[in-house]
């Protein structure tokens, strides 16, 4: 008796919450719910920032999008109750102004909601910031009507449609105390693919970075079709369901120091260094080296050019909260080599990844300006006249040409005296294919 009176006390948190789940006893469950304050992080989601949600391993958080739409919402809210866990729902505002029978089901079970917009435009990257406001009131307003207005039910968290991101609609929603939500991986589940690959798409992305944001739709036949087998698994592989609500006066922000918002938080044995380190590859003499693979391309070097172009643009309309450590890396060798769907991302990241390589370029440049010897036997390769106009370079990746893999000469072109820039000739078919049929997340 006592054994067992122990035994129901030092439970896990998930066995515990499995054994409330009526009907199931081996339900996968939340094991736990974090409180989050959007104004200390106002963009979350590795895909396009450095932070995002202070999980620890093998800790997920389930995100839908899109919704409500009865015929699927539904399926995927019976789903979610039959294993008793918890998630986020990005509501467009004018489904939830049909549905908002809906809107209020996803709250009465218990799940977060925050907006996606109001009419889900994928140009929020392009928009002046009257559209933008106007896009992110009125899906505010409308999920709030569905509501009768109660704004303690509704957080503020938002997700820009096609996640095209952009320093317009960031800055107004940081204006707003308003938490942008991009994802740690998606599982493609827009795109026309069988439910068993949604499936196998969720799963290797989520084993290849062990914690995260995972990005689904609340609409689609296919994700209905595939979210009992993702969660069984999650659940076989000792994967935590993690529940996030915003904080309130009433309800603080859950405790955390500032490296767990990142998902490789350096540590005391690791020296911190930048990422990417492409450059010993183009100015080494061996051409034996591997080409560096894009996960070397992080997406923190992304948001570094952007800080960049916002200088050079003139477009200085930072947010008032302080910029995060970009420093944040782990040692190359120890990494696990994700699977190439992993880094198979969709349209909305273009713009993302031609900054990374852009910035990656210039980094190259002012290596190529000041190596010394190194980069001497380069230098006859050198031309002005082979300058190549800046959106050509912005379609390349240096990394993964494939005339570096098979012994070609590389050639480097300066830009200009004031923007030298380092350019491969050879083009990449591959990237431009793949730029060709990439499709966004809607
Ligand atoms: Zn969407």
């Amino acid at each position: 008796m006592g054994a067992a009176l122990l035994g129901c006390c030092f439970m896990t948190p998930q066995a515990g919450l499995a054994a409330d789940c009526p009907g199931n006893p081996n339900a996968l469950g939340t094991s736990r719910t974090i409180v989050v304050d959007p104004r200390e992080h106002p963009r979350i989601g590795t895909m396009q920032y450095p932070e995002t949600l202070p999980l620890a391993d093998h800790e997920v958080v389930l995100t839908f999008d899109d919704g409500p739409l009865p015929k699927y919402s539904n399926q995927v809210l019976a789903i979610l109750a039959s294993q008793c866990v918890k998630a986020t729902f990005f509501t467009i505002g004018s489904q939830a102004r049909f549905n908002p029978e809906g809107v209020r089901k996803l709250i009465a079970a218990g799940h977060t909601v925050g907006t996606h917009s109001q009419n889900h435009p994928l140009t929020m990257n392009k928009m002046p910031l009257e559209k933008v406001r106007q896009e992110v009131d009125d899906g505010i307003a409308s999920t709030l009507a569905a509501l009768n207005g109660d704004k303690s039910k509704l957080a503020p968290f938002f997700r820009i449609p096609g996640l095209m991101r952009a320093e317009i609609p960031e800055a107004y929603l940081a204006s707003q105390g308003i938490q942008v939500w991009s994802a740690d991986f998606p599982a493609d589940d827009w795109r026309h693919i069988s439910p068993q690959r949604v499936y196998d798409l969720a799963i290797q992305r989520i084993e290849a970075k062990h914690k995260g944001i995972l990005l689904l739709h609340d609409i689609q036949p296919r994700t209905v079709a595939a979210l009992p087998r993702i969660l069984n698994t999650l659940k076989e592989r000792g994967y935590r369901i993690v529940h996030v609500v915003p904080a309130t006066a009433d309800r603080p922000a859950t405790p955390t120091e500032p490296q767990q918002w990142f998902m490789r938080p350096p540590t005391e044995t690791v020296a911190i260094t930048r990422w990417p380190q492409i450059p010993n590859f183009v100015f080494t003499a061996t051409r034996t080296l591997p080409a560096p693979v894009l996960a070397d391309m992080d997406w923190r070097d992304a948001e570094i050019l952007d800080h960049a172009q916002r200088a050079r643009v003139g477009a200085s309309v930072r947010t008032q909260w302080p910029q995060p450590q970009l420093s944040q890396p782990a040692p190359v060798s120890t990494l696990p080599t994700p699977a190439a769907d992993v880094f198979r991302v969709p349209e909305a990241l273009d713009l993302t990844l031609l900054a990374a390589r852009t910035a990656a370029d210039r980094r190259l440049a002012r290596r190529a300006a000041t190596a010394p010897v190194a980069g001497a036997p380069r230098a006859q390769a050198i031309s002005t006249g082979q300058t190549r106009h800046p959106m050509q370079a912005a379609h390349q990746i240096p990394a993964a040409a494939p005339g570096q893999l098979h012994g070609a000469p590389l050639r480097v072109a300066p830009l200009a005296a004031s923007n030298a820039s380092l350019h491969v000739a050879k083009r990449t078919p591959r990237a431009e294919a793949s730029a060709a049929s990439k499709r966004m997340p809607d």
